[in-house]
């Protein structure tokens, strides 16, 4: 039974002097890996944005279907980004000059 006593009490001396003593030269510890995430990051999982006009197979966007265009704006008229709709570069393009051409043929505004 002695034995078994003397045993524990040598033991956890080691693990912490080898974790107190640092080398110098190492790099601090970054937030993440020192504890558990801080409220405030990324709320929800991350959701792959499909672009809405490759999903319905429209190849060109039409200037005259000014419906469709108008989804891609704001209300004060400004053309929303590719971040937001999820546009793909192509269709971005395409919505970029049907919208500058409905607001030059004054079937969109420029102002909302
Ligand atoms: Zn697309």
């Amino acid at each position: 039974m002695e034995n078994k006593e003397t045993a524990p009490v040598s033991q956890p001396a080691a693990p912490t002097a080898a974790s107190a003593a640092r080398p110098m030269g190492a790099p601090p510890m970054h937030r993440e890996s020192a504890g558990p995430r801080r409220p405030g990051g990324r709320r929800f999982a991350p959701r792959r944005k499909v672009c809405r006009l490759c999903a319905e197979h429209i190849d060109l966007v039409d200037y005259k279907q000014a419906q469709i265009i108008k989804t891609f704006c704001t209300d004060t008229g400004k053309i929303l980004s590719r971040r937001i709709t999820g546009a793909c570069a192509k269709h971005q393009r395409q919505i970029m000059r049907a919208v500058k051409i409905n607001r030059n043929l004054s079937l969109m505004s420029y102002n909302g």
